[in-house]
């Protein structure tokens, strides 16, 4: 089936997401644009997946828990899991193996955990979109121990994304899918980085404010639209 989708969408658990992008807000404005499965992604966090998760059931749009994990070479990876569970689990690790570095909510922002009525339960009170010591080529790998699914966000970005940071993909690292803004010229880039035409090549928002969400215009072929039928559908190359 038809799935439209955006697989990098942040809540206002990432510091510089909007306090708006609480799990109803976010979940349901995505709705309204017409989505049928979005993913939560937000810093080195998977803290308010439970509770977007949960808005999604009861609203009717599949929601698939995540993160953008921060590399330490300060890459951002979109990591994507079957369940809350995987997700969450991954999250603990990830806590692990991240700089405690207090900041400022004055300049930075909030960074608040939720539950499904939109009730703040909680503060992360180090700041989140800092890098970790787990490296990009050793990201496919430990994901997938955690039952996830990664690919590299925003590749064509001047920052944070692999090519700025690292020059290249290179097979070795494992990646089946790559993510490009809505900017992106995909024709350029494939010529560019010949690797890119042997991958599935993505379009999410990263929206980080309402207003950022755009209507729904993507899709992919799902059996049907779940977070397990997702992660299995990107584990596999695409079929050239
Ligand atoms: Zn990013
Ligand atoms: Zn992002």
């Amino acid at each position: 089936m038809k799935c439209y989708y955006d697989l990098h969408m942040h809540s206002c658990l990432s510091p510089c997401g909007s306090d708006d992008m609480s799990p109803n807000n976010l979940v349901n404005m995505a709705k309204l644009a017409g989505y049928d499965i979005i993913a939560l992604t937000d810093h080195n966090s998977s803290l308010n997946c439970p509770a977007a998760v949960k808005v999604g059931e009861n609203a009717g749009i599949t929601v698939v828990p995540g993160m953008e994990l921060c590399t330490s070479e300060e890459v951002h990876i979109v990591c994507l899991f079957s369940t809350v569970e995987a997700a969450l689990n991954f999250s603990g690790y990830v806590e692990e193996k991240m700089m405690k570095i207090s900041y400022s909510r004055d300049i930075f922002g909030n960074q608040l955990i939720m539950d499904e009525n939109d009730n703040i339960i909680g503060t992360v009170d180090h700041l989140l979109n800092v890098a970790s010591d787990i490296s990009a080529n050793k990201a496919v790998k430990i994901v997938s121990e955690f039952g996830g699914v990664c690919f590299p966000a925003h590749i064509d970005r001047p920052s944070f994304s692999i090519i700025s940071n690292l020059g290249m993909i290179t097979e070795d690292m494992g990646f089946c899918n790559a993510e490009l803004t809505a900017l992106a010229d995909r024709e350029e880039y494939i010529l560019k980085y010949p690797i890119l035409e042997n991958m599935r090549l993505l379009t999410d928002s990263d929206s980080h404010y309402l207003e950022n969400i755009p209507d729904a215009a993507r899709y992919i072929q799902l059996e049907e639209c779940s977070a397990e039928c997702l992660v299995n559908y990107l584990r596999q190359p695409p079929k050239l």
